[in-house]
């Protein structure tokens, strides 16, 4: 028996202190030197299968070893997504509120699929997202007073699946089961991949799921015009329209959709319309953000992801309904075994006919201590500091010329791409260039960036929304990303003299985008 762990039981409460200390201490040194770490893992496929044995130990190990096997072997393959550093996709964030949650939960560990299983984890989540949604402005019908409420559920593509399915069923109540084929789902070439999904899930064919075309011309956002369009075509050949998907903050480019129009196009089809901002949805309990949700009034349903932008570590997404009989008509079992009094007397919420699996963690405690440990005020603050920071960010690459920006940035997302040299306007060659400098930036370790396409455009995205992101990280970014751009650059071509030897000065507005005057630090 190797020393140390063969004494470790089960459960105990004098050994969950000394190692949970010793684990908090791990975490918290962790944190300590984040920025030490590459942001972007820089190990190859398969690297831990050669450093660890290819069987479990048959007598338990230390603590201590395992630690210095996560030091040494794990951690080199983490992308330190709480790292300063790290722009890329959304971000998801943790925080000492989260983190104490999580704990807590873990510690409970309580499975909360019916109010019985633990009346306080049920409870809390309506009062918790009764008070997120309040914060958000949702109308009163998405609280649980009326007949809607709020649940959370692991992802945002769990949050559109569900109500796709509620959405569904509502339809063929009406129309049939015979009819499945002829449903028809609408959302744009920006809605995210997880409402695709959620339609190869719910057996809606794959021909029917409308992703309609954005472009320049409105920022990416959907046109109700052509929703319109599209659902009158639909009908006049007997499909039935019954889905629409807005987005508040898409995931290439954060833009809006109009919430307004869509609803209202929805809602004279009979139609379900979803709201999607996983990422934007925090920045609107800004009040000066809260524009962005004008609309969501008659939304049938609306998602944000807690986890992403909002201090609540990862897994939290908050659904809100306005019917919530919708979700679980189409989600509600009733076996024997987990029939009880307050379920069968109708008194109480069961969560689990409102989500796709039975069990279900007490997530609502990390966003409880999350609200309660911060603060409105203070939360509202950290979203505002990551806005003006991508401000800044997007100011720095507006004043280069060798740069531009590629979409109207609305929250803490800033697009944006390296121009090819003058004499090479081929989207091709530009996407190359672009593609190699978001590889070269990323293989530095020093900052993670991810891209999208944009017009057909390889657009390079950059996220403030790390937690311990400062002004001087954006600025040792932008400087990896200028160093890099030269590098590219002037590589190729410096024999011919035809571009800078050094970055050029800043000042220049490129492109004739507008950029603002670069803030003093
Ligand atoms: N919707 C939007 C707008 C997103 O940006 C994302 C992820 O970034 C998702 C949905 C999917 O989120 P999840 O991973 O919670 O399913």
């Amino acid at each position: 028996m190797d020393g140390g762990g063969g004494g470790l039981k089960p459960m105990d409460s004098e050994q969950l202190r000394e190692y949970g200390h010793q684990m908090v201490d791990f975490v918290a040194d962790y944190y300590k030197n984040i920025e030490n770490y590459p942001v972007l893992s820089q190990v190859e496929p398969g690297y831990l299968v050669k450093l660890l044995p290819d069987a479990a130990p048959n007598q338990p190990e230390s603590l201590q070893r395992v630690l210095d096997d996560v030091q040494s072997k794990i951690l080199p393959g983490v992308t330190h997504w709480q790292s300063p550093n790290f722009y890329a996709y959304y971000p998801a964030n943790s925080s000492v509120a989260g983190f104490l949650g999580e704990i807590l939960s873990a510690g409970i560990n309580m499975v909360g699929f019916s109010w019985i299983t633990s009346p306080a984890a049920t409870e809390l989540e309506m009062i918790v997202l009764d008070w997120l949604g309040k914060l958000l402005k949702l109308p009163q019908e998405f609280l649980s007073s009326g007949h809607g409420g709020g649940v959370i559920q692991g992802s945002a593509s769990e949050a559109v699946l569900v109500v796709l399915l509620a959405a569904r069923d509502k339809t063929l109540r009406m129309v049939g089961k015979s009819a499945l084929g002829k449903l028809v789902v609408y959302g744009s070439d920006q809605t995210h991949s997880a409402l695709q999904k959620a339609c190869q899930i719910a057996g809606i064919h794959p021909e029917n799921c409308r992703l309609l075309k954005t472009d320049s011309s409105t920022d990416y956002a959907l046109s109700p015009e052509i929703v319109s369009e599209a659902i009158s075509h639909d009908i006049s050949i007997g499909l039935i329209p019954f889905f629409l998907c807005g987005t508040v903050g898409t995931t290439s480019s954060a833009t809006v959709d109009p919430l307004y129009s869509l609803a209202k196009i929805a809602k004279s089809n009979g139609m379900w319309f979803h709201v999607d901002a996983a990422y934007a949805g925090s920045a609107c309990i800004c009040p000066e953000y809260r524009k962005y949700l004008d609309g969501v009034e008659e939304a049938d349903s609306f998602n944000m992801n807690a986890h992403k932008w909002f201090l609540t570590n990862f897994d939290c997404s908050a659904l809100w309904v306005k019917d919530r009989n919708a979700l679980i008509q189409s989600l509600s079992t009733n076996p024997e075994f987990l029939k009880n009094k307050a379920s069968q007397a109708n008194l109480v919420v069961d969560y689990k006919d409102w989500q796709i699996p039975l069990g279900r963690r007490f997530r609502s405690l990390k966003l409880w201590m999350v609200l309660r440990l911060y603060g409105v005020e203070n939360l509202q603050n950290y979203l505002r500091n990551h806005i003006e920071l991508a401000r800044y960010f997007q100011v720095c690459v507006g004043q280069d010329p060798r740069f531009e920006i590629v979409a109207p940035r609305k929250f803490s997302l800033v697009c944006f791409r390296l121009l090819p040299p003058v004499d090479d306007n081929e989207t091709r060659g530009s996407n190359k260039l672009n593609q190699d400098l978001l590889e070269a930036v990323n293989s530095t370790g020093r900052v993670f960036i991810t891209h999208t396409a944009l017009s057909g455009m390889y657009t390079l995205r950059l996220v403030v929304g790390a937690p311990l992101t400062e002004r001087r990280h954006i600025d040792a970014a932008w400087k990896v990303l200028q160093d890099e751009a030269f590098t590219l650059l002037c590589s190729p071509l410096q024999e011919n003299g035809n571009l800078p030897k050094s970055p050029p000065p800043i000042g220049f507005f490129g492109n004739g985008f507008k950029a603002e005057p670069l803030p003093q630090k």
